[in-house]
C-alpha cells in the first residue's frame, strides 16, 4: 500500500508571505491567513521517505507530526537552498541527537552538486549514519522494496543536472515535477505511456504566461494535456499545482478560480493527498 503523502510546503524560495515583501500578494496573504501562508516545498511519504529537505523542515516537523528520527530515505530534487538546506541535518551528529544503536542509516539521494556540499557541509557522516547514493536524470533506482524512484531530467537553469521524480508504489505513481519549465522533449518521450496517479506541477508563476525553468497557469495547464496526450495519466488523476511565488500575484482563492477551469487543484501546506 502506498504511503501517505503529505505536501509539507507549497512556496518557492522566499515563501509566502515572503518575507520583508510588502507586495499586495503578500499583504493580502497576512489578512487572509490559512492556506495563503506558504512554507518551502517538500513532500514526505509516510515517516520514511521524503522528498527535499529545505528551510522549513523543523516547521514541518512539528506542525505535521514528522518524526524524521524514522526517515530512511530523503530525495533531494536539486541544490537550491528552497529544497536542500544540508546544515540542517548536521544537526544529526552525536552532541545534538541520539539515535540509539540499530537504528536504521539515512540515506540522501542527490545530483553530484546536492552530495558534494553534503560531504562539505555535514562533517563525519559515518557518525550521523548517513549515506550517499549519487543519482543523475534518466534512471530507476530501487530505495526499497516496495518504492522505485525513475528520475526525470527537469528544465530549471540548467548549471545543475536538476531532478523531477516519479516515485512508484505498489498502488500509486507519484509524479514530483516542480522546479521545471515545461520539460523538453527528451523528457517527454521518457516517460511517455507510464502510469502517473498524482502529478504535482510547478506552477511558481501564478496567473503569467510564463516559461523559464518555472511556470504560470497556461504552462501548467499544457504540460497536465501533454501528459494525457503521452498516456501518462490513469483513469482518475490528482493533478496539482505547487510551489508558488508572491510574484505570480495571486492569492489562494484566485489561483483555485484559475486552475479549476483546467480541472487542476492548488495545493496548500499540510493537505495530505491520501
Ligand atoms: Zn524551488
Ligand atoms: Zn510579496
Ligand atoms: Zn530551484
Amino acid at each position: 500500500m502506498a504511503r501517505r503523502l503529505t505536501i509539507c510546503g507549497t512556496a518557492a524560495a522566499e515563501a509566502i508571505p515572503a518575507i520583508h515583501c510588502v507586495c499586495d500578494t503578500c499583504r493580502r496573504a497576512w489578512e487572509l491567513g490559512g492556506k495563503d501562508l506558504r512554507t518551502r516545498a517538500a513532500y514526505q511519504l509516510g515517516q520514511d521517505v521524503r522528498v527535499d529537505f529545505g528551510p522549513d523542515s523543523h516547521f514541518h516537523m512539528r506542525a505535521m507530526g514528522q518524526d524524521y528520527a524514522y526517515l530512511q530515505h530523503l530525495l533531494i530534487t536539486h541544490s537550491h537552498q528552497d529544497h536542500w538546506l544540508p546544515e540542517e541535518l548536521a544537526y544529526r551528529r552525536p552532541g545534538f541527537c541520539v539515535l540509539p544503536e540499530g537504528f536504521p542509516p539515512l540515506t540522501i539521494y542527490g545530483n553530484d552538486r546536492v552530495l558534494e556540499s553534503a560531504r562539505q557541509r555535514l562533517g563525519n557522516l559515518e557518525a550521523m549514519r548517513i549515506e550517499l547514493y549519487e543519482i543523475h536524470s534518466f534512471q530507476e533506482v530501487q530505495v526499497c522494496p516496495d518504492l522505485r524512484l525513475t528520475t526525470l531530467k527537469a528544465e530549471h537553469g540548467g548549471e545543475e543536472d536538476a531532478l523531477n521524480f516519479l516515485i512508484e508504489e505498489p498502488d500509486r505513481s507519484l509524479l514530483v515535477a516542480n522546479d521545471t519549465g515545461f520539460w523538453q522533449e527528451e523528457t517527454w518521450e521518457f516517460i511517455a505511456g507510464r502510469r502517473v496517479d498524482v502529478a504535482l506541477i510547478d506552477g511558481t508563476c501564478g496567473r503569467y504566461d510564463q516559461n523559464g525553468g518555472h511556470m504560470g497557469a497556461p504552462w501548467v495547464a499544457k504540460f497536465a494535456a501533454r501528459l494525457g496526450e503521452l498516456g501518462c495519466l490513469s483513469d482518475s488523476p490528482r493533478l496539482i499545482v505547487t510551489h508558488f511565488s508572491h510574484n505570480g500575484h495571486a492569492n489562494h482563492d484566485q489561483l483555485v478560480e484559475i486552475y479549476t477551469a483546467y480541472g487542476i487543484e492548488v495545493a496548500y501546506d499540510g493537505l495530505v493527498v491520501g
